[in-house]
């Protein structure tokens, strides 16, 4: 993806994003990281088109990303999964095909199960949320999320409510995902994730855009923050 952050900065009652300017070219996978309330989330949510900044400009692979056409080619995926509790994870998709992509049922079903069998669901397809584990739940809201067939997907935390195996079986099956042409921008505390899949990290302490680079900035951290924030997560 093409990324271009202008003079960016956002308010609630106090200023959580504080003038960010970055410019980037040919990334498939960027991680945010930082502590919390960095303002990692409003980033995220101002990315992918979900809030409007106080002021400044995204624009993504040359879209403002205020616009529809931009809003509807992307995917999120939340903390907490997001599923409809009285539908199956395979009914979870296929509503969000026929009835926001106007996909007929059919072929809206064959969609959701080609996704559900990526995120190796498909023997899980007509249970509902609450009878799978937090991981499946969490990997069918991804399996949604690229139903819609969207050029980027974003996730916040998406292994923040989930144990210590849940939490791999899950970023395993990101990892999957790789080469499925996806571009992915994403917010997690797993730092080997974030080694292993991200080709861009963006470090942001307090509202700012402290350091970044290629993953190996977390390895050698420049900045005194990102040095602080390593020795706690690590
Ligand atoms: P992070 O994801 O890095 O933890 P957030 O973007 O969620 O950071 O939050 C940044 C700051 O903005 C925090 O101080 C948080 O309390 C505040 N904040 C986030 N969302 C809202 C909101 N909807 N209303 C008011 N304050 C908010
Ligand atoms: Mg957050």
């Amino acid at each position: 993806m093409k990324l271009d952050i202008q003079n960016l900065s956002h308010t609630y009652d106090i200023e959580v994003l504080n003038e960010l300017n970055i410019q980037l070219e040919n990334k498939k996978a960027i991680g945010l990281v930082g502590v919390s309330g960095s303002g990692k989330s409003t980033l995220l949510r101002i990315m992918s088109g979900l809030e409007k900044p106080t002021s400044g400009k995204v624009i993504i692979n040359g879209f403002d990303v205020q616009d529809k056409a931009y809003r509807k080619n992307v995917g999120f995926v939340f903390q907490h999964h997001n599923l409809f509790p009285h539908l199956s994870l395979l009914d979870n998709i296929t509503l969000v095909l026929t009835k926001t992509r106007h996909v007929e049922k059919e072929k809206a079903t064959d969609i959701a199960l080609n996704n559900l069998r990526k995120l190796s669901l498909e023997d899980q397809a007509h249970k509902l949320p609450k009878h799978v584990s937090g991981g499946q739940a969490q990997r069918a809201s991804i399996a949604r999320a690229l139903s819609i067939n969207p050029d980027i997907i974003f996730l916040d935390e998406p292994t923040s409510s989930l144990d210590p195996i849940l939490t791999h079986e899950v970023l395993s099956s990101i990892e999957n995902l790789r080469d499925s042409g996806k571009d992915f921008v994403f917010v997690t505390h797993v730092m080997s994730f974030v080694k292993d899949f991200a080709d861009f990290v963006i470090f942001m302490d307090q509202g700012k855009i402290v350091e970044t680079g290629g993953p190996e900035i977390l390895d050698t951290p420049k900045s005194e923050a990102l040095q602080l924030f390593m020795s706690k997560v690590r």
